[in-house]
């Protein structure tokens, strides 16, 4: 595919680990029946959701929150934005916050934070992706599928300027300095 420099994360070896992660996932909500609200943030958590749902053993409801970090075709993060939110009561619920991935933390800390303004009981995040930035605060994150090197991937849900989400796979998406994440 044009622009896609390497594949780090293939078609195969993503469902097995999101399998796993799922375990992990409901080995941590002990009570089945009690269930769990999951906030997936949107969009680049579509795919790696799709999946992580399909093999959770838990009653599990949906609510969905929209934050847009990078501005456009410029990569230079803005800071996260609050776009909108479609959220079930979230007082005194288990909640399970789902991303993408993790870089400067910016957008976990808003998510969380929002999360706690509405009173859950219990507040978990998984997320796919994390890369070694140094986050002041590190936000808390329980569930981890893959840690990657600090370069800008797109495919697996993951866009750039609102392309590339239905790959198959997650790739850099094009070698030299273009392809560097905000960590370093
Ligand atoms: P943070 O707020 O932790 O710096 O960045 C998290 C958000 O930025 C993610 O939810 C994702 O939307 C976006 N992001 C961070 N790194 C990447 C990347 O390498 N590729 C893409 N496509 N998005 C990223
Ligand atoms: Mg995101």
């Amino acid at each position: 595919m044009e622009g896609v420099a390497e594949i780090l994360l293939h078609e195969n070896e993503l469902p097995t680990r999101v399998a796993a992660l799922a375990g992990e996932i409901a080995d941590a909500h002990p009570d089945r029946d009690r269930g769990i609200t999951i906030v997936t943030v949107l969009s680049g958590s579509i795919v790696f959701l799709a999946d992580l749902l399909r093999q959770l053993p838990l009653k599990t409801r949906l609510g969905l929150i929209h934050v847009s970090s990078y501005a456009g075709r410029n990569r230079v993060a803005r800071g996260p934005t609050l776009i909108g939110t479609s959220l079930p009561d979230l007082h005194d619920q288990d909640v399970l916050i789902v991303d993408d991935i993790l870089e400067t933390g910016g957008t976990l800390r808003l998510v969380q934070s929002a999360v706690a303004d509405a009173g859950p009981r219990a507040v978990r995040t998984a997320v796919l992706l994390r890369k070694p930035c140094r986050r002041d605060p590190e936000p808390t994150v329980d569930f981890v599928g893959f840690e990657i090197e600090d370069v800008f991937v797109v495919g697996y849900g993951l866009d750039y300027n609102g392309w590339y989400r239905n790959l198959p796979y997650v790739a850099a998406l094009r070698a030299g300095p273009l392809g560097h994440g905000m960590c370093g």
